[in-house]
């Protein structure tokens, strides 16, 4: 099936855009209702429905009006769980094996932090939803095993001890200039990725095991902790790095003794805003050139697979030969484009819709 199928796949990267709350919504919240908020992103102007994107300022130049389609768009007033809700059949296909990855691209300050990791409770972002996910649904994969598909009821009785097994381990690793570092190592090492063949050894980096959505929380705050402390010492901030949390499963069939692998990829990316060009020199220049690259290569990467093209450069950054087995046959990639509603943020806005525009 999977041989099949190449063609289709490749070059498949489903596009959500995410609009988060403007400021001046956040002080004024009563003056509208929530529908007229989903309609109408003050400041920006941009309308919206399910998956159409107007901006209405013809540019000067052309008089051209943008119109975008995108797979979904979410509005100031969509939460973190109707995001969710709509992830989720995608985060679970990691269970049948599947290598996937969510991306949170967008300015700084547009709102990828707060949708991949988000706040506690209601505010849990996709990181935590989508460990919980897959913890609970490898628990009714268990109890009756069959593998959970769209017409498989969660609530379904327990059958007896057939079934997938499954284990979770998680690897979190941030990408600075070029460097990979390991946020589960104290300290926060740097290590160098090893390719072998077509496939890159994670082994390198440390790793933790996992069995409820309350030691995910727990794995991850530390390493967000060392991250900062990290950051703090060098003089960086987390938004001129990518940090990517690795959830890593293995399942056996407990009859046949069959086993899969599957992976999810969680990526919240520097900030795409282009540095300014004046003034930088040195080891500043160089950070900005490394962000660039990594960013840059995975544009050029879904670009390429858009196109089809015969050859896809995957080797030119660490982040895109991390990610590189979402993009193949056995993978799946979904990008959360985030963008800020504020005047002031439309030419970014604007750059990050028609990049998007072109990968979907
Ligand atoms: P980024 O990671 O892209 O730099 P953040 O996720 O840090 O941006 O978001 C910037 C600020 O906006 C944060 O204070 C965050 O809590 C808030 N924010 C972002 N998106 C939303 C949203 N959908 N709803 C409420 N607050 C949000
Ligand atoms: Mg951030």
């Amino acid at each position: 099936i999977l041989h099949n199928t190449i063609q289709d796949l490749k070059g498949k990267v489903r596009v959500f855009v995410r609009i988060r709350p403007s400021w001046a919504d956040a002080q004024r919240t009563a003056v509208k209702s929530d529908t007229d908020l989903h309609m109408e992103c003050r400041g920006c102007g941009l309308s919206m429905s399910h998956c159409t994107l107007i901006d209405p300022h013809p540019s000067a130049a052309s008089g051209t009006q943008h119109v975008f389609k995108f797979d979904r768009v979410f509005g100031p007033v969509d939460s973190q769980e109707t995001v969710f809700e709509e992830v989720a059949l995608f985060v679970q296909s990691a269970l049948h094996g599947y290598n996937t990855c969510v991306i949170a691209y967008g300015q700084t300050g547009a709102g990828k932090t707060f949708t991949m990791h988000g706040g506690r409770g209601k505010e849990a972002g996709i990181v935590r939803r989508a460990a919980q996910k897959i913890v609970e649904t490898a628990q009714v994969m268990k109890a009756t095993g069959q593998f959970y598909n769209l017409s498989f009821a969660l609530s379904h009785d327990d059958v007896g001890p057939t079934g997938w097994e499954y284990s979770f381990t998680c690897n979190y690793v941030e990408i600075y200039n070029e460097q990979v570092r390991d946020l589960l190592a104290s300290g926060a090492p740097k290590v160098n990725m090893r390719i072998i063949g077509s496939e890159v050894l994670t082994k390198d980096f440390h790793e933790k095991t996992f069995s409820s959505v309350d030691e995910v929380d727990l794995i991850v705050s530390s390493a967000e902790k060392q991250r900062s402390v990290a950051a703090t010492n060098m003089n960086e901030t987390s938004s001129r790095s990518h940090s990517v949390f690795i959830l890593k499963l293995q399942g056996v069939h407990v009859e046949t003794k069959t086993k899969l692998n599957g992976c999810l990829y969680l990526c919240d990316l520097a900030g795409s805003e282009r540095i300014a060009k004046s003034g930088a020199t040195g080891d500043r220049l160089k950070e900005a050139q490394n962000i660039n690259k990594s960013l840059s290569t995975l544009t050029d990467v879904l670009r390429q697979l858009h196109e089809k093209a015969d050859h896809i450069r995957y080797r030119d950054s660490k982040l895109t030969i991390l990610l590189q087995p979402c993009f193949t046959c056995s993978g799946k990639s979904l990008m959360i484009v985030n963008v800020a509603p504020e005047p002031e943020n439309e030419r970014e806005t604007l750059n990050s819709l028609k990049f998007a525009a072109k990968v979907c």
